[in-house]
């Protein structure tokens, strides 16, 4: 589950989310689409703790992400409580981010042992079936240079799901591909959606694959969700002037 309450983002004087409230339900996949520049992406760095609120709070899994409780009072969350709930979320970037000294293995096994404290051979185990799951158990010992955008996206996503994360952050995760490997990444992402209790929160431009996957579609303009509705009201009947003038031009 997460949940903004009344958040505000600001960089400078500039407010990028203003008043922001919504809600994912524990193992629902909810799309954010909307105009290039109106806060998508920092929503997913706020859920990442690599940007801080201005007011507001954030819950993941019922616990407070952006405050601690002290004294009857809120105070914004240390280091030592970001660092605990940011192992409960993964995140796939658009352009994959895995460690190029290491190989596929080891990418996969880096975080497990050293955020977890898995024994190698229990972080192997978990490697071996994730793997398996993206169809490339045969790249185990390869490096990341030597596999193709579509393979080490499919690697990022075995390296955010090894965390066994209650929450997985899609940003883009397909813009950075050749178009002939989109469509499997997003097969993977869709059968893993409807395999896993994983909520899912999604930043794409692939109103396709919005349509697809999710079970609700978030349209955000200036800051703040316009619209919210399953993808097939949203996309065939939208009832905000905004997301009939965003979709006429992108779709
Ligand atoms: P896109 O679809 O193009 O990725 P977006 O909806 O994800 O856009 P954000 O990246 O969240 O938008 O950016 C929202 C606004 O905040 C933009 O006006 C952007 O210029 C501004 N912004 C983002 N990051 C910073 C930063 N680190 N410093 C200053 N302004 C920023």
């Amino acid at each position: 589950m997460v949940r903004f309450s009344r958040v505000l983002k600001k960089y400078g004087d500039h407010v990028v989310l203003r008043d922001l409230d919504f809600t994912v339900a524990p193992g629902e996949f909810v799309t954010l689409i909307g105009p290039s520049g109106s806060g998508k992406t920092t929503i997913l760095r706020l859920l990442m703790t690599l940007e801080r609120v201005d007011g507001g709070t954030i819950h993941v899994g019922g616990e407070c992400l952006t405050h601690l409780e002290r004294d009857g009072k809120l105070v914004p969350a240390n280091e030592k409580h970001l660092r605990r709930m940011r192992r409960r979320i993964g995140m796939v970037f658009q352009q994959f981010n895995l460690f190029p000294n290491m190989d596929v293995m080891q990418n996969i096994t880096e975080a497990p042992i050293r955020a977890l404290g898995l024994s190698r051979g229990e972080a192997e185990a978990r490697a071996v079936d994730l793997l398996e799951m993206v169809g490339l158990s045969d790249k185990a010992k390869e490096h990341p240079s030597r596999l193709s955008g579509g393979q080490q996206q499919r690697v990022a996503i075995a390296r955010a799901l090894a965390m066994r994360p209650e929450i997985v952050l899609l940003d883009e995760v397909t813009s950075a591909l050749d178009p002939e490997l989109v469509a499997g990444v997003l097969k993977l992402l869709k059968d893993i959606a409807s395999t896993t209790n994983i909520t899912f929160l999604c930043v794409t431009h692939e109103m396709q694959f919005a349509r697809d996957v999710s079970d609700r579609v978030m349209m955000f303009d200036q800051g703040q969700i316009i619209e919210s509705a399953p993808p097939e009201e949203l996309f065939t009947a939208p009832s905000h002037p905004r997301t009939q003038e965003f979709l006429h031009a992108v779709v």
